[in-house]
């Protein structure tokens, strides 16, 4: 832990939580789909210097001097990611992909405009519009759903019943818990019909999109890919906006990020970025990207032989949801209790059409990104989810229980979380 030399001989208090989580990093099995673990590389480039600079404003053209360092590492950052996505133009600066979503917003809508989005319910995100976030006092959404949640095909011809309705200036494509690819060409078409900007939202699958796992929606026409970095595209904690090939559009994504949005870009993130992006060009990274479809794979086979209704079906990108309640009569929020008490980690979802409430709902979503960090293949994937099964149908089981903690556990000793991937 030599990593945290300075903050153990000076702050005892900050160390301790630090080498706590280092632990439950290592010892603890992650299967929440939206987390991973970044390289040494990554960590270090975050830890840098540049959290020392204000670089107000973009390559080139900064309110403050002292840049050639920043316009360099900002610089390869955004050549990187247009590399990786095929995009024209790149904005990393974006803190986070909720900020990403909202300065494609701010970029694209006035305010009062309509943006046609993915129900939560059915599997979009907060910033799509959620009642709960601030962002739609300002502009109004509207939804289209799933036709049936057992195949996860969107409801097309409704979706393009709405548009034409509500003249949306934004359709928005894009999911935090779904597990199949969307028909992204019907997206821009019915955007296309009505004259509205096409976006999707790949924060969960960039990292798919780069390793060539899944299809780029770039190739069907969308004009702008929001995204986080730490999700499955193994970067630090941020956003990032990609610009397909409209100049015009990308130079209102970057005034509503700064100064429209933003404050100074935080550029020790933009460097680990950067490193993050060089990985993701690496071969090693298709390799990784297809291992996590693969482990998705072996873990639905698992669930759809012990009869667990899964959403779509199954999975065709690194996630499944799990009706737990409807199939083995364990609430969602139980079900993530116990399990974490076997030492996986996993998080309760609402499911599409939900019998029960938001705040303990049917189902559980869970992912195999940080799983195949650590090396896990196939085979490991379905012993995992083997042991979730007997988990969940023997919950009081206290000793059959026990045994489970001590294999999960005897399991993440033998892949401990790698420091370098290329
Ligand atoms: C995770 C996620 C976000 C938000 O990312 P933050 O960095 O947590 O703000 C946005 N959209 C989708 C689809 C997501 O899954």
């Amino acid at each position: 832990m030599n990593f945290y030399d300075s903050i153990k001989k000076q702050d005892k208090e900050v160390f301790d939580a630090l080498a706590g989580e280092e632990v439950r990093e290592q010892e603890g099995l992650e299967l929440i789909p939206s987390e991973n673990y970044v390289s040494r590389a990554v960590r270090e480039a975050q830890g840098s210097v540049l959290t020392n600079k204000y670089s107000e404003g973009y390559p080139g053209k900064r309110y403050y001097g002292g840049q050639e360092f920043t316009d360099a590492v900002e610089t390869l950052a955004i050549e990187r990611a247009k590399k990786l996505f095929g995009a024209a133009f790149a904005n990393v600066q974006a803190h986070s992909g909720s900020n990403a979503n909202i300065a494609t917003y701010m970029a694209l809508l006035n305010p009062g405009d309509t943006v046609l989005g993915m129900d939560l319910s059915h599997g979009g995100h907060l910033t799509h519009g959620h009642p709960v976030t601030y962002i739609t006092k300002f502009f109004n959404f509207v939804r289209y759903k799933m036709k049936d949640p057992d195949t996860s095909e969107i409801d097309y011809e409704e979706m393009l019943r709405v548009a034409k309705e509500h003249k949306p200036k934004i359709v928005l494509a894009g999911f935090s818990a779904y597990s199949r690819e969307l028909d992204y060409q019907k997206f821009v078409d019915i955007a296309r019909q009505v004259g509205a900007y096409s976006v999707i939202d790949v924060a969960h699958i960039a990292g798919l999109i780069a390793g060539g796992a899944v299809k780029n929606p770039f190739d069907y026409g969308f004009d702008v890919m929001t995204s986080t970095t730490h999700k499955t595209l193994r970067g630090p904690r941020g956003g990032l906006i990609l610009t397909r090939e409209s100049e015009d559009i990308a130079k209102r994504i970057n005034k509503a990020v700064f100064p429209g949005l933003q404050g100074g870009p935080m550029m020790h993130v933009i460097a680990a970025k950067a490193v993050a992006f060089g990985e993701a060009m690496h071969p090693s990274f298709k390799l990784y990207a297809v291992q996590i479809l693969k482990n998705a794979k072996a873990m639905e086979e698992v669930f759809r032989q012990g009869g667990v209704r899964m959403l779509g079906g199954g999975t065709s990108n690194h996630l499944i949801l799990a009706d737990v309640f409807g199939s083995l009569g364990i609430p969602g929020k139980e079900a993530e209790v116990l399990l974490d008490r076997v030492g996986i980690t996993l998080n309760k979802n609402a499911i599409a059409d939900d019998v029960r409430g938001p705040m303990d709902p049917s189902g559980i979503r869970f992912g195999t990104p940080a799983a195949t960090t650590r090396g896990f293949k196939e085979g490991e994937c379905k012993r995992i989810a083997e042991l979730m099964l007997e988990a969940l149908k023997n919950r009081t089981d206290e000793q059959k229980l026990s045994a489970i903690r001590e294999e999960i556990r005897t399991l993440c000793l033998k892949f401990p979380v790698p420091d370098s991937f290329v």
